[in-house]
């Protein structure tokens, strides 16, 4: 799948310059532009990437703090220049574009929805954000802006896949330590997903084509994407446990949003070497995944890579019914109550509920 990558705030700028450099690294062109906005000059100054400043009349390059009610705004604001600064990357080629950003800070929380909605608004290829939630260990005001924005990134994007800040990264380091880690483990994960269906020689009937990316996120909402990978035999045959075993770690252990197994649909995709790959290891595994998921749309095909071990890769769609959406939500607005509120006596009645960025 041919992508332009649109990186929002520190976070969204930092994973989108490793999604650039593994696509690089491992010479797929999935990537075909990178654009890094932040409304913080200083954070766009160690960024290798083309870069626009935001809100400089608001903030001066100073950045919007954690305010994500501003960071939308600066976006809204500037969202002329953003839109120029892309406009010759988009070019027939692109499949898809993906607003990459860390939900809890403040540029790219406010920011991502507003642009997913303009870009929408112009561009026929669907629009995806690649959304960062905080882990269950960041403060409140992280949780609070997370549950607005994804709550309103899911209303404008066409799929918003996230990646849980407590789900891939190591035993024993806290978030902060393993921000490079993290984001190493998204680029590799998400980069093999873009490349899917990109870099194949000899194509085979059961090589995964990029379109089975676009209709497994076809019905919206909230995407997850597991990853689990071992070494193979040389003989095929000698590898279909293999197959179902990285598939179930994949799916049960290996997912971007913990215990998100639940889905309206998925796709698993099998990379390595092609002939390493069993078909009966391959038929097996999506069958389990078809039971697992609960999902009667399970998509499947294999990624021909030269290397000796097999990885999966499973793609799910339609996840936000799953536990760890709803334990968020929960927390986020618990999160919200504790907020201060802005002096308007008028506010303490109103509902519950998240409240929509814009
Ligand atoms: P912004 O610059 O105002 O958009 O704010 P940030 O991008 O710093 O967003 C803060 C959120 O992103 C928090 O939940 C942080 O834990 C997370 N975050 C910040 N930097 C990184 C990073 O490099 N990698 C990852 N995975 N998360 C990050």
């Amino acid at each position: 799948m041919k992508v332009v990558l649109i990186g929002i705030g520190q976070a969204g700028g930092k994973v989108t310059q490793a999604l650039v450099e593994f696509d690089e690294r491992m010479d797929f062109g999935a990537v075909r532009g990178a654009v890094a906005v932040n409304s913080a000059q200083t954070d766009l100054q160690s960024l290798d990437l083309d870069t626009v400043l935001i809100g400089q009349d608001r903030v001066k390059g100073h950045g919007v703090g954690g305010d994500n009610e501003l960071g939308a705004e600066v976006m809204q604001a500037d969202a002329r220049e953003v839109m120029d600064s892309i406009d010759g990357r988009i070019t027939a080629e692109a499949d898809a574009i993906f607003v990459v950003a860390g939900l809890g800070g403040g540029t790219g929380s406010g920011g991502a929805p507003v642009l997913a909605k303009e870009l929408g608004r112009v561009y026929s290829v669907p629009v995806y954000a690649l959304g960062v939630l905080p882990g269950r260990g960041e403060g409140a005001m992280y949780q609070a802006n997370a549950g607005r924005s994804l709550k309103t990134l899911v209303r404008e994007a066409d799929a918003t896949l996230l990646v849980d800040n407590d789900a891939w990264h190591g035993a024993g380091e806290s978030v902060g330590e393993a921000y490079d880690a993290i984001n190493e483990a998204i680029a590799q994960r998400v980069g093999l997903l873009l490349a899917s269906g990109e870099a194949v020689d000899g194509v085979a009937e059961s090589v995964v084509d990029s379109s089975e990316v676009i209709n497994t996120l076809r019905e919206g909402g909230i995407a997850a994407l597991g990853y689990a990978n071992a070494k193979a035999d040389p003989d095929s045959a000698e590898n279909v446990n293999t197959v179902t075993s990285v598939t179930r770690k994949a799916l049960l252990t290996g997912t971007s949003l913990p215990d998100a197994v639940t889905a309206e649909s998925a796709l698993l995709v099998i990379a390595g070497d092609s002939d390493r790959i069993p078909r009966k290891g391959v038929e097996r595994a999506r069958a389990w995944v078809e039971e697992e998921t609960g999902s009667m749309q399970v998509r499947g095909g294999d990624f021909p890579l030269e290397s000796d071990h097999l990885a999966a890769l499973v793609l799910l769609g339609g996840v936000e019914r799953g536990k760890r959406i709803e334990e968020f939500m929960e927390r986020a607005r618990e999160a919200q109550k504790q907020q201060p509120d802005d002096g308007d006596p008028a506010e303490q009645f109103k509902n519950e509920e998240i409240d929509d960025l814009f």
